[in-house]
């Protein structure tokens, strides 16, 4: 089972915009523009969450070990966060663009 969209097909991953990017199922702010990059993946990939935010599980599914990632409030699946990532983290936050919503900085 993957909800997964298909890669290249997410209005987010074009998001160029200073805002945040938060949980589609309770509105939660998720992630930050700040930590958005371009991971030529086709998913809207992150190298951080916002303080908080988000939780891990470990993800045997498909015979591969990955790490889940979930809203810390409403438990949806969001995507998974990989070890080959930019610097500071080195880690890959490789997110649905269908769990997400961009809110927009307009100040
Ligand atoms: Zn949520």
């Amino acid at each position: 089972m993957s909800a997964t969209e298909r890669p290249f097909t997410s209005p987010l991953l074009h998001e160029k915009r200073r805002g945040n990017f938060a949980c589609v199922g309770c509105d939660l702010d998720l992630f930050s523009s700040a930590t958005k990059y371009d991971s030529g993946t086709g998913w809207p990939s992150f190298w951080a969450p916002l303080e908080g935010a988000v939780g891990t599980t470990k993800d045997t599914t498909f015979g591969m070990v990955r790490t889940a990632v979930h809203c810390s409030r409403c438990g949806g699946h969001l995507g998974h966060v990989f070890n080959d990532g930019p610097k500071p983290t080195g880690l890959r936050y490789c997110m649905n663009g269908v769990a997400l919503t961009f809110k927009p900085i307009t100040a």
